[in-house]
């Protein structure tokens, strides 16, 4: 793994699962600790990580895309999404993760996860 990749993993497992960065975040940081990268490297690098299954990858269509670290320890969990600002809860259901493994079953596929993705406003952008 480069250096690159390496440092921008790593960010992702000092703050731990559970957090959803966006790009320019990421980039922010790591200019912040006096890293030399522009903002185009890390949407490659980033997307590289997701290619590589260390990261996973929310599409938010108009808010843009987020990246979080691709946990083993809770792979199914649920993404309420801010489309305006980012903002994003997660949340589990057992009832999602069921209808995945009756879906899967159905058309013998094999699973490897089911995750809802929920687009919604947040409260603080529901009044814009
Ligand atoms: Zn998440
Ligand atoms: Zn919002």
């Amino acid at each position: 793994m480069t250096p690159q990749r390496k440092k921008v993993l790593s960010l992702f497992e000092e703050i731990g699962s559970g957090i959803h960065l966006s790009a320019e975040e990421v980039h922010a940081k790591l200019t912040s600790s006096g890293e030399r990268v522009s903002l185009a490297t890390i949407y490659r690098t980033l997307r590289l990580l997701v290619k590589m299954a260390f990261l996973n990858e929310l599409d938010l269509s108009e808010g843009g895309n987020r990246f979080e670290l691709l946990s083993h320890e809770h792979p199914d969990h649920h993404h309420l999404i801010c489309i305006r600002c980012g903002r994003t809860e997660e949340f589990e259901n057992n009832e999602v993760v069921n209808a995945g493994k009756e879906a899967a079953k159905k058309f013998a596929f094999k699973l490897l996860e089911s995750s809802l993705n929920v687009r919604a406003l947040c409260p603080m952008c529901i009044n814009k």
